[in-house]
């Protein structure tokens, strides 16, 4: 008897689901390279100018249209994304 595993892919910077389904399916949304401003240095996380700089994310389709407004923050590759308002 096996049970079948479910995966769900959530998007990166709302949490909404993307995709839910059998992890090893042709279907699965890969990572995709997405440029978002980094608000903190990725040794220690430490603020520093924002930068922009390549993220590999799950993204929604709503969040992508935000785009280049997505800020990253944190350290060593981890990060929270969120989207930021113009002018900030
Ligand atoms: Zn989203």
């Amino acid at each position: 008897m096996s049970e079948k595993t479910i995966v769900t892919v959530t998007c990166d910077v709302c949490g909404c689901e993307i995709w839910s389904g059998d992890p090893e399916s042709k279907d699965k949304p890969r990572r995709l390279d997405f440029l978002v401003w980094f608000d903190t240095e990725q040794d220690e996380g430490k603020g520093v100018k924002p930068y922009l700089s390549r993220a590999s994310m799950n993204l929604c389709g709503k969040c992508a249209d935000e785009g280049i407004r997505i800020h990253a923050i944190g350290a060593m590759g981890y990060n929270d994304y969120r989207i930021k308002a113009v002018g900030r």
